[in-house]
This record gives C-alpha cells, sequence and structure tokens, in this order.
C-alpha cells in the first residue's frame, strides 16, 4: 500500500458537488474579484472564529507582513516570535524591516510562555505567535505580557483553523490574527488565499484599503497599498469548506486519536496537547532520535512522511545577515534534527491509517 504525507484530492473529491456548483456559479457570474462570494467568506469567517471583522488577502504571507506594516512595525524595532516556526513567519517581520528576536519551544512545539520575558528589550514592539501544527499556544500568559510591555500581539494561525485556548479560537486574542488557505492547511483553497481577524473597525478598513492599491474609492489611493486581494473563485471554495470545517477537524482528531492509542514503539515521542488548548492537527509530528533512518525505513514501506522544519529560520541561509550560529537555539536545532509528521489528511482511510501506524510500530 503506498501512503502519501498528504491526500488534497480527497478532500475535494468528498465534497465535489458542492465545489463544482459553487465554481460553476461564480465562473457564470461575470463577477471575479472582490464580490459577494469575498463579503460573504469574510462574514462568516468572522463569525465563526468569533472576530468583529475578517479582511481577505492573497496570502498568508501577506497577512503577515502586511499586519507588521500596518501596526507601523519596521526599522528598529524588534518582534519576538518562536524560532521553530515555519520561515513564512519571520518574513512577515523582516519584509518590513523590523528585526526577528526567537523564543525557544515548550515541550508542546509551541512558543514557551516562560521564555519570553527574558528577550523583551526598549526595541521590541510586538509578539509573534505561530499555533504551530495545529496545536494552539497557552495564551494566557502572553496575553499578560502584551498588556504589561504595551506590546502589539499578531498571531500566525496559518495551520490552526479551529484550535482554541481556553474555549476561545486562534485568532481572536491580540490584534491580528494571519490566516492562510493554502490548499494544504485545514481550511484549503484551491490556490493561495489568505486572511486577517480583526478586532478594531479602524484596522480593518485599512487591511481593506491596502490590499487594493491603498484605495477605499475607486483611483483614490490614501497609502502606498498592495495588490493583495482574495479572489471571488478562491472565496466561494472556501464558503463551501468552512461549512465543512468542524466536521473535518474532528475527522483529523479520529486520526490523531487513533495514532497517539496506537502507537507504540520505545523509539518515538508521541505529540501532547498543552492544557486548556485544542489540537486541529495540521500535522501529526512525531520525534525520533534516528530520524532519518526512520523516514527512510518508512519510504522503503511506501509511507511518504515530511520533515516541518528540517532547517530553523534563523540557520536558513535567507537569514545569514542576522549573524546566528548553530548552537543559539538548541531546543529548536534539535527538533529539526528530530520531528517527523507522520501521513494524517482528511479521507484518510482506516486500512490506511491501520498501516501506518503497524508499519511504524515494526521500526527497529
Ligand atoms: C503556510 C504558512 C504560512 C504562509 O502562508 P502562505 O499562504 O503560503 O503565504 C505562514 N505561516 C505558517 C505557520 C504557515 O504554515
Amino acid at each position: 500500500m503506498k501512503i502519501m504525507p498528504n491526500r488534497m484530492d480527497r478532500g475535494f473529491y468528498k465534497y465535489q458537488e458542492e465545489f463544482e456548483q459553487k465554481a460553476l456559479e461564480v465562473l457564470r457570474s461575470g463577477w471575479y474579484v472582490l464580490g459577494k462570494e469575498v463579503t460573504g467568506f469574510e462574514e462568516e469567517f468572522a463569525a465563526y472564529t468569533g472576530a468583529k471583522y475578517c479582511v481577505g488577502l492573497a496570502s498568508g504571507l501577506d497577512a503577515l507582513w502586511i499586519a507588521f506594516r500596518l501596526l507601523n512595525i519596521g526599522e528598529g524595532d524588534e518582534v519576538i516570535v518562536q524560532a521553530n516556526t515555519y520561515i513564512a513567519s519571520v518574513m512577515g517581520i523582516t519584509i518590513n524591516g523590523a528585526t526577528p528576536v526567537f523564543v525557544e519551544p515548550d515541550m508542546y512545539f509551541e512558543m514557551d510562555p516562560d521564555r519570553i520575558e527574558e528577550k523583551i528589550t526598549e526595541k521590541t514592539k510586538a509578539i509573534l505567535v505561530t499555533h504551530l501544527y495545529g496545536m494552539a499556544t497557552q495564551m494566557e500568559h502572553i496575553v499578560e505580557l502584551c498588556r504589561k510591555y504595551r506590546l502589539k500581539l499578531v498571531e500566525d494561525c496559518a495551520q490552526s483553523h479551529g484550535a482554541r485556548f481556553d474555549g476561545r479560537m486562534t485568532g481572536t486574542f491580540g490584534d491580528v490574527g494571519c490566516f492562510s488557505f493554502y490548499p494544504s492547511k485545514n481550511l484549503g483553497a484551491f490556490g493561495d488565499a489568505g486572511a486577517v481577524t480583526v478586532n478594531d473597525e479602524e484596522l480593518a478598513k485599512k487591511f481593506k484599503a491596502f490590499r487594493n492599491y491603498g484605495s477605499e474609492k475607486r483611483y483614490y489611493n490614501m497609502v502606498v497599498g498592495a495588490n493583495s486581494r482574495l479572489d471571488e473563485l478562491q472565496a466561494g471554495m472556501l464558503r463551501v469548506r468552512l461549512k465543512h470545517l468542524e466536521e473535518l477537524n474532528e475527522e483529523k482528531t479520529h486520526i490523531a486519536r487513533r495514532y497517539t492509542k496506537e502507537l507504540k514503539n520505545s523509539r518515538i515521542k508521541l505529540p501532547e496537547t498543552a492544557p486548556g488548548c485544542t489540537c486541529v492537527w495540521h500535522q501529526y509530528v512525531i520525534r525520533c532520535e534516528e530520524r532519518d533512518r526512520l523516514m527512510q525505513y518508512l519510504e522503503e514501506k511506501e509511507i511518504g512522511t515530511i520533515i516541518h522544519y528540517p532547517i530553523p529560520p534563523h540557520l536558513s541561509e535567507a537569514y545569514q545577515y542576522l549573524g546566528c550560529q548553530k548552537g543559539d537555539l538548541p531546543i529548536t536545532e534539535h527538533l529539526a534534527e528530530t520531528v517527523l509528521s507522520i501521513p494524517m489528511y482528511n479521507g484518510m482511510t482506516r486500512e490506511e491509517q491501520d498501516y501506518v501506524i503497524e508499519t511504524i510500530n515494526e521500526f527497529k
């Protein structure tokens, strides 16, 4: 049996008729950018998360960098960010000329709330929290720190659609929640798409203008903006998927429960969920000291896996200019050498799950 790390086609066929019907509706409407599908999605996604406003954008990276731009964070400012995140989080900071300050993760792979305060300087302007792998971060202490030091709080929710801390959705704790709807995400489009959630009406308006060349009224431009519009076709697809997001997350949770219950191999560490947090299992990430040998073994058994992520941002070529060295962030670096994401996707059959479980349990 051949198993791929992800199967995006399964997520399409699950609701094929609804997707196709909506696609035809949009194609036949004659209106393709910033119309009723985008407005409809923004209202529905805001309602789903519990945020006051949602603004659709072209990608998750755009959501991040435009957020820092509109919060006036740039040259000379520092933003605290977890070190083991996807590099796009860091790019959201540095595109504006601001400096990322890295914090090590806790045992749940999330930003360690106890390691943040020591990194705060008078240049610190914001904290960027990534709810990594679909796991909500414990937000209590982070929200407190932001109040105490008057810092902006931005959440990278590209992997956490629907994950909650203390019953509250990720993306609603701070100033801006940044979402990606890249096809492989829990709420995926059929191309690139993104959005922000915000509670401040003025800020929501600024996002709406910025994504459209800085203009609220056609040909009247208030600021130098960007073209970062969510298109009608993707918005329509997202409205279809959003209706099913809770059941899709539930399905992944079921698979994760099976993995956690049935994976038994002393060489492998399973992920744990932090108290008060829920996880929507964007990835199911195991750890193994002999990760590369395990990956090779699974490949021979035709089970595809992915490393999220093999090179932490501070050691990436793109960030050489920050001057970080190997050894600066030992927890993050050790994770990069030991983490492995095993197959986890909507529409994964019971037989596929059985095969993954049996094969991993037989790894010697
Ligand atoms: C996917 C992802 C992004 C970037 O989203 P795009 O839509 O691909 O630009 C940012 N941060 C994290 C944590 C991601 O997983």
